[in-house]
């Protein structure tokens, strides 16, 4: 009967987040094996920053909770870069995977890009649970995770990752915290040489 089709759509629902959930860590762990292994080798191609970072959203929006919305903005006519297109989605996907995870329902998450004076600056924010002062100094660290999230899902290998591409392609990330506020702040070189 419909009430008991309603029950099994649930139980699969569930399920497929979960099986995306262990992917996506699986797929982390590999890739820091990788690194680790020299194997990671930066390929700067020419990327539309524009058409990456609406590519990546519609693919994010699948991960929001009810009433999350994600905005993206990109600022100036400029918008072509040199990067390698896996690190730099990465970099994105995380931040804003991370804003969403740590945002409850409702809330607004915006991803915003602009390039100046020959660099890409990438900007995330959200309106979650921030991230505890005293757990600020640590939050790239391996395995690290927030006092606050630990009811939360997660392994603390995603940020550590985006650490290790930024520095790859000389890019730097810092950030800015407290409960209800969250903004991460990315800059890259504009180009690579390839
Ligand atoms: P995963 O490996 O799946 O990404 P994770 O999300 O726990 O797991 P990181 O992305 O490395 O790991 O983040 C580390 C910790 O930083 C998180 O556990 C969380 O406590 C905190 N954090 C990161 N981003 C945010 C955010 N936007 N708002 C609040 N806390 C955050
Ligand atoms: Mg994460």
């Amino acid at each position: 009967d419909a009430a008991q089709d309603e029950r099994v759509e649930k139980h699969v629902m569930r399920i497929r987040g979960k099986v995306r959930e262990m992917t996506a860590m699986l797929n982390e762990f590999l890739s820091l094996e990788r690194i680790e292994q020299g194997l990671v080798v930066c390929q700067p191609v020419e990327i539309d920053v524009v058409h990456l970072c609406i590519e990546l959203i519609e693919e994010l929006r699948a991960l929001t909770k009810s009433g999350q919305t994600i905005n993206f903005d990109h600022l100036g006519d400029e918008r072509v870069v040199t990067l390698d297109r896996q690190m730099l989605s990465n970099v994105i996907t995380n931040l804003v995977t991370n804003a969403v995870k740590y945002s409850p329902e409702g809330k607004r998450i915006t991803l915003h890009t602009t390039i100046v004076n020959g660099h890409l600056r990438i900007i995330t924010s959200d309106e979650g649970i921030g991230i505890p002062a005293e757990d600020q100094h640590h939050l790239f660290e391996l395995f690290f995770r927030g006092s606050n999230a630990t009811t939360i899902q997660g392994t603390g290998l995603g940020l550590n990752l985006v650490k290790r591409y930024l520095d790859i392609m000389n890019g730097t990330i810092d950030f800015t915290s407290r409960p209800g506020h969250t903004v991460f702040n990315v800059e890259l070189p504009q180009n690579l040489s390839t």
